[in-house]
């Protein structure tokens, strides 16, 4: 039953980089990912490489095929590289943007070509960047030279680990509007766009953009506690839903998993896992939503 192999499609990297970068937004001295680390009571990720090793040894743990690390603060592409060229057959590269940033779209390249990263993430209402501005369509313009694909956060955001260090989140949620999206993906109707947790809230937009757009798709990572803005509405009801206007080849599992020793989030694969059984999908459609499309999106590049 649990025979197929099974991607995971959203989990974040959590480098040295990423809580030293966490450290200076906190301001003070140089706080190092160590001390961050003992603060939260997370594993410390020691260096890039070990980090890349834990990951793997937990999808062997875990029966888990292929997962996408995202390098979760703008500038830490090469954290997520190393760890892809440590573990090529295992690991696809994302990493967030902010293109707000002078060298935004020399950045998208050299992370979608020399460093070989997949996917560009984009998170419109943490960096104040519409997704109609040029800013953002100059990057989406360089991802799409260099043949990638498009994360694009929409909905409510709220980052856990900013809040338990206490960083300001002065996120603008209009921003995240799947509607602005579906004008973008119509705009580059080649490039495929990824949206995390259904539209994470605006559910309806997100399948209108979908259904505008045959370059959008969905992932179904995390716990997708957006459904309860919407009275009544199940996670069963969004899979159906979903599965309805989108089709079995844009549904795309994620887990959101991204601390050690917390680890894997295997809880969000059992209950996702049920449901698709619950709602009769059949075994072909589940292959493609565990595995099949991500492997699509994401061809091996090792044989
Ligand atoms: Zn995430």
């Amino acid at each position: 039953m649990t025979s197929d192999p099974i991607n995971d499609s959203h989990c974040h990297f959590f480098s040295p980089a990423f809580f030293s970068a966490l450290g200076r937004q906190r301001g003070g001295d140089a706080q190092d990912a160590s001390r961050i680390c003992r603060e939260l009571e997370w594993e410390d990720p020691g260096t890039p490489d070990a980090l890349a090793d834990r990951w793997a040894r937990e999808l062997d743990a875990h029966g888990v095929g292929r997962a996408a690390l995202i390098a979760s603060v703008p500038g830490d592409e090469d954290s997520v590289a190393s760890a892809v060229r440590r573990h090529p057959g295992r690991f696809v590269g994302f990493f967030m943007l902010d293109p707000s940033a002078a060298d935004a779209p020399e950045r998208v390249r050299r992370s979608l070509t020399e460093r070989s990263l997949r996917a560009m993430c984009l998170f419109p209402a943490m960096h104040r960047v519409p997704l109609d501005d040029d800013r953002t369509l100059r990057a989406v313009e360089a991802a799409a030279a260099a043949g990638g694909v498009v994360f694009v956060h929409c909905g409510f955001l709220s980052i856990g680990v900013r809040r338990r260090l206490g960083l300001p989140s002065p996120f603008d949620l209009r921003l995240g509007d799947p509607l602005a999206l579906s004008r973008l993906a119509l705009a580059f109707p080649r490039v495929p766009f990824i949206v995390p947790h259904f539209g994470a809230g605006p559910f309806r937009e997100a399948l209108m953009a979908a259904d505008a757009c045959p370059n959008v798709h969905f992932d179904t990572s995390s716990s997708n506690g957006w459904i309860r803005y919407q009275p009544g509405l199940t996670l069963d009801a969004v899979f159906q839903t979903a599965l309805a206007v989108l089709g079995p080849s844009r549904l795309i599992f994620g887990t959101d998993s991204s601390f050690f020793p917390r680890g894997w989030q295997r809880p969000v694969f059992d209950l996702q896992t049920a449901i698709l059984e619950r709602i009769g999908v059949s075994q072909e459609d589940r292959a493609l939503v565990l595995g099949g499309n991500f492997e699509r999106l994401f061809p091996g590049k090792e044989s």
